[in-house]
């Protein structure tokens, strides 16, 4: 599954250019380090790609939640401790997991617990993004 696109308010230093966030869920034969080596391997490329056609942006991919599980390894902690605090990542989160039984609570409990301030705005149409 796939939410909708937010803008979103630039999270720490104000003086800069709104981000975009989305999230997916999906399902994999993966470990968490495979999925995780996968998500650097896509940075990579998209950074290639978008310095050359339009201009210098960055990509970032965070593994959220997997399922229920707590994993906390030298690379990796899930649920990721910083997003979980943070309203571009909860509430495209909430949109996607609110019927995943194992995900659902958890970010549920978080939005409950959330301090963030921030602004996010679902993005009405997708393809203005490629302006
Ligand atoms: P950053 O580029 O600041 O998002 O940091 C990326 C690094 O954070 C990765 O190389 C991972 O080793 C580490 N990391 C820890 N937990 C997670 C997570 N849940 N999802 C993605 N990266 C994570």
């Amino acid at each position: 599954d796939e939410s909708h696109w937010y803008e979103t308010q630039p999270w720490g230093k104000r003086d800069q250019a709104d981000f975009y966030n989305v999230s997916v869920s999906l399902t994999t034969n993966l470990t968490p380090e495979e999925l995780l080596d996968e998500l650097h391997t896509i940075e990579q490329a998209g950074h290639r790609q978008r310095l050359v056609h339009w201009g210098p942006r960055t990509i970032d991919l965070d593994i959220i939640f997997w399922g229920d599980r707590q994993i906390n390894t030298a690379t990796l902690t899930i649920p990721h401790a910083q997003a979980a605090k943070r309203n571009f990542v909860l509430l495209p989160t909430a949109e996607i997991a609110k019927t995943d039984v194992l995900v659902g609570p958890q970010v549920a409990q978080l939005i409950a617990a959330n301090q963030d301030q921030s602004w996010i705005k679902k993005v009405r149409n997708v393809s203005e993004l490629d302006d």
